[in-house]
């Protein structure tokens, strides 16, 4: 068989190890299983009608050809008026790009910026794309430590000390995927204080600024003077629940739009044009579905993490927004040794994390699969109901003895109901049954 011999840059490129879970996941459904999805990040609301309608109106008026690299001019109007009211700067159109998702932003920018030698630092833990990006442009990652005691929020002294005269980027992730974290107003106007006037970008990652459920969010694009170096990631995947239509955009200076544009042309070509359509009524049309969404998210999570806190040994900090929890395992003793299989070992890893991050060492970016997120109705309405339930399979299948007492593997879930199959026995959490 031909030898496949990979470009050496491939080698220093992660992944988003959720797509992998996801992928065994849907396979292990298609043979039946049952399988509660806790390894994407996504809502599990459909799209609002009125977006879905729009979208297709869209197709059936011809919006199939394709369309400016950068953006249909309606959606990128749009987005400009959006971004420049939300963030209380004003914003035109040329500085709006729109990608097929939110990530290629984060793709797109690093390739741009980032040069052999650059310094970039990234929340850790944090979203994985940001240090594999990192390493594939030959950009040395740098990573700023989130920790617990600091419910996962920027210690700015400590980011201060991190920046160098190599440093040409800081990734800022607000709602924080995977830890719920926010930064406040004055977190990043302290940020902003520490970076002074230097050469340095910020990329600002506010793909969950719409879920947020204590204090407000706030962007360092707002901060006098750092229009000129935010590129702002924002989207329509989550808040819309979108994440199958691929549709996000950055909004930068004109001059680097330019350029994010042109490799947009040399990949993609441009952005679906019949999605854009559906993106224009989504920021233009009734919000109404947003705050919805939004409110149960808030309701699912105070259950949700009440109930991890009454299971012994584990502590959970109150996420402030999006839709992660990130809950302390270190003291429940049941962690070592369960590298037996995947969501076993996704477990370890995130026993491992926490147990390290307590140590206060810099950490590996973390995956989105290592986190516990608390967005699935059907999770909590088992965890609502199973101390209740004494037979049943799909409650059965929650209540496996620990890994270290199984044979082959046998959970077929991700990593919540994993770590879910050791909580559930002790847990004891009274909430509304969930349709
Ligand atoms: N940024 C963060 C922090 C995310 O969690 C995600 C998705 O999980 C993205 C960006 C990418 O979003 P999209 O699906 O729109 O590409």
């Amino acid at each position: 068989m031909l030898e496949l011999r990979l470009a050496s840059r491939m080698s220093r490129l992660g992944t988003e190890t959720a797509f992998e879970v996801l992928n065994r996941a849907r396979a292990l459904e298609k043979q039946g299983k049952e399988i509660i999805h806790l390894e994407i990040g996504e809502p599990d609301f459909d799209t609002p009608a009125n977006v879905v309608e729009a979208g297709v109106d869209a197709l059936r008026k011809g919006w199939t050809h394709y369309g400016p690299s950068a953006g249909l001019p309606e959606l990128r109007q749009t987005i400009a008026d959006y971004v420049g009211r939300t963030r209380k700067v004003p914003v035109s159109s040329d500085e709006v790009v729109v990608v097929p998702g939110g990530k290629p932003i984060i793709f797109f920018v690093i390739l741009a910026l980032i040069e052999s030698g650059d310094e970039v630092l990234y929340p850790n833990p944090g979203f994985p794309i940001y240090e594999s990006m990192v390493n594939y442009s030959v950009g040395k990652g740098i990573p700023i430590p989130l920790r617990e005691e600091r419910d996962f929020s920027v210690d700015v002294k400590e980011l201060a000390s991190l920046i160098t005269d190599h440093t040409r980027l800081i990734i800022l992730n607000s709602p924080h995927n995977p830890t719920g974290g926010i930064l406040t107003k004055k977190d990043i106007l302290d940020i902003a204080e520490a970076i002074g006037d230097r050469n340095i970008f910020v990329l600002s990652d506010e793909i969950y600024s719409r879920l947020i459920y204590d204090g407000e969010h706030f962007s360092i694009m707002s901060v006098p003077g750092f229009k000129e170096r935010t590129i702002l990631l924002d989207g329509f995947s989550k808040t819309y629940a979108m994440t199958g239509w691929r549709l996000g955009y950055g909004v930068m200076r004109a001059d680097l739009a330019s350029q994010i544009a042109k490799l947009v042309t040399n990949s993609n070509s441009c952005t679906a044009s019949f999605t854009q359509m559906a993106g224009i009524e989504a920021l233009r049309g009734d919000q109404s579905s947003v705050d919805k969404m939004s409110n149960e998210f808030r309701r699912r999570r105070d259950t949700f993490v009440a109930g991890l806190n009454k299971i012994k040994g584990f502590s959970c900090r109150m996420p402030k927004g999006a839709f992660y929890a990130f809950p302390n395992i270190t003291r429940t003793g049941r962690y070592r040794g369960l590298g037996r299989n995947c969501f076993w070992s996704v477990w370890r890893r995130l026993s491992t994390l926490q147990c390290r991050q307590l140590a206060r060492k810099p950490e590996p970016s973390l995956g989105a699969d290592r986190r516990l997120g608390w967005k699935k109705s059907q999770v909590e309405t088992r965890l609502a109901e199973s101390p209740s339930r004494s037979n049943g399979e799909s409650t059965r299948s929650f209540l496996r003895p620990p890994p270290a007492r199984l044979g082959k593997p046998r959970l077929y879930k991700s990593s919540l109901s994993s770590v879910a199959s050791l909580l559930l026995p002790r847990l004891t959490i009274s909430a509304p049954r969930l349709v």
